[in-house]
């Protein structure tokens, strides 16, 4: 029925699953089902994690750091020569429009390229201790590292996993997220074509529970790094706490956009909705929480709406495409819960609320007005092109109403005045922040959440730290 690659990949080969299972893929574009792939059972999550900690002791941990490096390159390589093909499969498996597929597959390599630099500049320090001795300090890598990732950015959060971790001397168990696991066994085996010794990366396509419990709790996985949904990742940390696993997590988001009465309307607004409505807003940093200060509050809403009625919704594989479907039937219908919810509160639908299409799992991208702070829309993820626009009017009550959240990931400060901007970014309660931008991802910088959103962090060299142990040895003088 395919062409992609369904199976698990284990030690260096496709490996068909023990149990049996399979896992349909549906286009979210047609509703058709173009692939099954294999589930992973238990005893094959025995195996995988087996067979990563041998890679580790026999082959990883003690390769010299300028191989490692030069594998991470080769990897990056391999990515961009079949990156086109990754791009489809990605936009074919999750609806994700082809312009941002291409973009993402180039992250990827780009999250290759930079931890392969990071591998000779990752180092420790000397602190003088006692008298003639000294203190030195080391990296060290931890073992097994499961890597558990989302749906909505499968191919990038894989690599902002997996080229760290391995980075650093860890090897990997790679789970993909039932609905997306196709980039991710393609990761596998072109990492291994591109030299990557067998069983440093493997790849376990299958169901969140079964997969994701066994290996959680497996003896020999030293570290979780987990993507997914606040719940997942309080079940993660409870599992993980049994033998003290270490863990990092990134989780949910309710982000602020905060445009004050002072910024560049015009580029506030016109971005903004990109902020929200972007991947369908199946996104943790989506902007969602809109706070306008009331003074703009009319000009700005107006602007808003425009630009949201000009997005390009439609068939993924357009290039000029800007919104495509939900990943699912299931993930449109919550979508469409809080919209319908709204609407009996009397809440105003200044934009969308509908299906633009008969086929596919689409809704227009949804601008709520006239919410109120105990609204759902306004306090839960929704995780669909959904944004809710409320006014404001102190700094004071804008920053009871941005903190109320239990979420703290992304947000934007938009404001020309250079001291409340620096006030803000100090106040507001969040990992990510960006001003008069709306940009979060950055290779090179640190990413992830306070609060609900999570712990530790992906990306930038403080990705690595969290793939180490710190050791501290004293030399006596
Ligand atoms: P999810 O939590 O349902 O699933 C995430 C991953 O966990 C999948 O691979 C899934 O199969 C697996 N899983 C499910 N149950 C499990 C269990 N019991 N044990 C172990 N693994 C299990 O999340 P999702 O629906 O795939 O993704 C959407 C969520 O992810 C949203 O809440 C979003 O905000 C969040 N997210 C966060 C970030 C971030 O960086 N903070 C990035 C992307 C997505």
């Amino acid at each position: 029925m395919s062409h992609f690659q369904t199976q698990l990949f284990i030690n260096g080969g496709l490996t068909d699953s023990g149990g049996g299972k399979r896992i349909n893929q549906i286009n979210p574009a047609t509703e058709e089902v173009f692939a099954e792939v294999q589930s992973a059972s238990a005893q094959d999550v025995d195996k995988a994690v087996q067979g990563a900690h041998q890679a580790y002791e026999k082959q990883w941990r003690d390769l010299a750091p300028q191989k490692r490096a030069d594998i991470l390159f080769s990897i990056a390589h391999a990515i961009r020569e079949i990156s086109e093909a990754l791009a489809q499969m990605e936009s074919q498996n999750i609806g994700k429009p082809i312009s941002d597929a291409r973009d993402e597959v180039e992250l990827g390599a780009r999250i290759f390229e930079y931890y392969a630099g990071a591998v000779t500049k990752f180092c420790g320090q000397t602190i003088p201790v006692g008298r003639g001795g000294f203190d030195f300090t080391l990296r060290v890598p931890m073992g097994v590292v499961a890597a558990i990732v989302p749906w909505n950015f499968p191919f990038p959060i894989a690599c902002w996993k997996v080229a760290p971790a391995l980075a650093a001397g860890n090897t990997v168990v790679l789970k993909p997220a039932s609905q997306s696991p196709l980039s991710a066994i393609t990761l596998g085996q072109v990492a291994h074509q591109a030299g990557l010794p067998a069983g440093v990366l493997q790849v376990l396509p299958g169901a969140g529970k079964e997969v994701g419990d066994t290996l959680v709790t497996h003896p020999l996985v030293r570290k979780i790094s987990f993507t997914g949904s606040t719940a997942v990742g309080s079940r993660i940390m409870q599992l993980a706490a049994g033998d003290i696993k270490r863990i990092s997590l990134e989780l949910g988001g309710k982000s602020p956009n905060i445009i004050f009465a002072d910024a560049d309307i015009e580029q506030a607004a016109s971005t903004s909705p990109m902020s929200v409505f972007a991947n369908a807003g199946q996104d943790c940093c989506a902007r969602t929480r809109v706070f306008v200060e009331r003074k703009i509050l009319e000009p700005f809403v107006e602007k808003f709406v425009a630009a949201t009625r000009q997005l390009q919704v439609g068939n993924p594989s357009r290039a000029e495409t800007q919104i495509g479907p939900l990943v699912s039937a299931a993930q449109r219908a919550t979508s469409e819960e809080f919209i319908a919810e709204a609407r009996k509160a009397g809440r105003k639908v200044a934009a969308g609320g509908g299906r633009p299409l008969d086929k596919g799992f689409y809704l227009e991208p949804t601008v709520l007005l006239d919410v109120e702070p105990e609204d759902r829309c306004w306090k839960e993820e929704i995780f669909g092109p959904v944004v809710c626009i409320r006014p404001f009017d102190t700094e004071e009550q804008l920053l009871r109403e941005v903190n109320a959240s239990p979420y703290g990931l992304s947000g934007s400060i938009w404001t020309n005045d250079l001291k409340r901007a620096i006030r803000m970014a100090r106040l507001v309660e969040s990992g990510v922040l960006s001003i008069n931008s709306h940009s979060s991802v950055h290779v090179e910088a640190p990413f992830g959440g306070f609060k609900q959103s999570g712990l530790g962090r992906d990306l930038g060299m403080a990705a690595m730290e969290g793939y180490t142990e710190l050791k501290n040895v004293y030399v006596a003088g």
